[in-house]
């Protein structure tokens, strides 16, 4: 293992480009000490969360199926896009902060590839193959009957871990319920469903089982943009040149050139030759590198959090600018947000004119009457059932306007849509040059409101 890694190409693929694929070993230390509890807590975080429901609503669910989306009580639809426009960007700009200040911090900590991967396929492979020597040993062995039976009861509990997973994770997108029904019921009465859940969990036992840190060194477009999102102010996983170099046998640095940190990358890189795009992070070198250190009697911290501006010797500036803005345009959102939020009415309703003829002439005994036909288009995000009134303004009323609707007080389920049909009759004097801008009311749980429409009649 004490070798050193390919310069002119990624640690994982070998001259032909293809795969070489990683055993590291495994470390102890502090900052692994911490990953212990922080992960089995993110995972039941990730894997509980969308079978939660308060008040009969699902936590978080993305329906994109029906246009609908649920965020901790709060109800949105497809016509609610500006509020998800901000939501999003809130969230991209959150991300950039957190890039700016802790440098890969999701990467290592709290992403799912890499929470998944450590906290459950890592730690299956360890206790049924062994240490990396052993499973890269018992990979490259012949085929007997011990390495049959290892590998069966391996894949057999990936295959598990994957459905467990694919569940919880398909549950965020059609809804916990409907997931749990489709998957109580034989494939025969839901084919597409099925092969949707078989093929998710066959992509997640592909990645978790095998891809790995492919996927965060060649796929994730968040590694990408690492390089634009770190400045020098950001906190990165970074060796001590000064202090490391020269290493043993070439000088009198701290580094004495065990490789340990290298064995124990998930990414295979040696983090000696500086930042590189594929380093997520994780601090196993770091833990690596102190274990050794303690062993010398030298000071732990030769790889350390650190930022490139302290291994430079440079004061670090109090103010880092790209933090800053990213604080700033983070706050322009939530406050957007926030407003919107805040004037926003979970009954959304839109009145639209009836596609057709604009309008009637009714001959009446008292003169022509007109009749204009409107549909009227209700939201119910409220969370509670409602029952929708509509009636016409008093003045309106005064003006002879008629309100003809064959449902009305209307019914509205609890996350119901509805579309109704009403008409407006009135008499032509109503109109100035063809047109009368008229309010109804509508009245529900959530208070009255006033809703305009135009009449049009014949010179329109
Ligand atoms: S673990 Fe520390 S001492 Fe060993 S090679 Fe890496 S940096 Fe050098
Ligand atoms: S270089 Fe260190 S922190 Fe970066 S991925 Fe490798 S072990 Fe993790």
């Amino acid at each position: 293992m004490k070798q050193d890694l390919p310069k002119n190409r990624l640690a994982t693929t070998d001259e032909t480009g293809s795969r070489v694929y990683l055993y590291p070993a495994g470390v102890k230390g502090k900052y692994h000490s911490r990953k212990q509890w922080i992960h089995p807590l993110l995972m039941i975080l990730f894997l509980v969360l969308p079978w939660i429901h308060v008040d009969g609503r699902q936590l978080l669910l993305l329906d994109i199926s029906r246009r609908e989306f649920f965020f901790f009580g709060l109800h949105f639809r497809a016509h609610d896009a500006p509020l998800l426009l901000f939501l999003l960007l809130g969230f991209t700009f959150l991300i950039g902060l957190v890039t700016a200040i802790w440098g890969r911090l999701w990467c290592g900590w709290a992403c799912p590839q890499t929470v998944f991967t450590e906290a459950i396929f890592r730690r299956l492979e360890s206790w049924i193959e062994g240490n990396h020597r052993e499973r890269k040993a018992l990979d490259e062995g012949s085929l007997t009957k011990e390495k049959i039976a290892k590998k069966t009861l391996k894949w057999a509990l990936f295959c598990l871990a994957s459905l467990v997973i694919t569940h919880s994770f398909l549950a965020y997108f059609v809804g916990s319920r409907d997931l749990l029904k489709m998957s109580l019921s034989p494939p025969t009465e839901n084919w597409t469903s099925f092969l949707v859940i078989l093929g998710t969990t066959a992509v997640v036992l592909f990645d978790f089982g095998w891809f790995r840190e492919q996927f965060c060194v060649i796929m994730c477009p968040y590694g990408r943009f690492q390089s634009v999102m770190l400045d020098s102010q950001s906190l990165v996983v970074a060796y001590d040149t000064k202090r490391g170099e020269p290493r043993r046998g070439q000088g009198g640095g701290d580094c004495v050139d065990c490789y340990r940190c290298v064995q124990v990358c998930p990414t295979g890189i040696d983090i000696r030759r500086g930042l590189q795009m594929e380093c997520v992070a994780c601090t196993a070198c770091i833990d690596a590198c102190d274990e050794v250190m303690a062993k010398i009697k030298k000071p732990s911290g030769l790889i350390r959090y650190t930022t490139l501006t302290e291994l430079a010797g440079r004061k670090p500036k109090h103010l880092n600018t790209r933090a800053l803005a990213y604080s700033l345009l983070l706050f322009v959102c939530l406050s957007a947000l926030g407003f919107l939020l805040w004037n926003k009415n979970f009954l959304d309703v839109t009145v639209l004119r009836a596609a057709g003829t604009p309008y009637e002439l009714i001959p009446s005994p008292s003169g022509t009457l007109i009749l204009n036909h409107f549909l009227v288009d209700l939201s119910n995000q409220t969370g509670k059932s409602e029952m929708v009134e509509f009636s016409l303004s008093p003045e309106t009323q005064k003006l002879g306007v008629e309100l003809v609707m064959p449902r009305n007080p209307l019914p509205l389920a609890e996350d119901a849509t509805a579309r109704a049909d009403f008409f407006l009759r009135f008499p032509q004097g109503v109109l100035r040059q063809g047109v009368k801008k008229i309010f109804f009311l509508l009245r529900s749980k959530q208070g009255p409101r006033e809703l305009e429409v135009t009449l049009v009649g014949p010179g329109a």
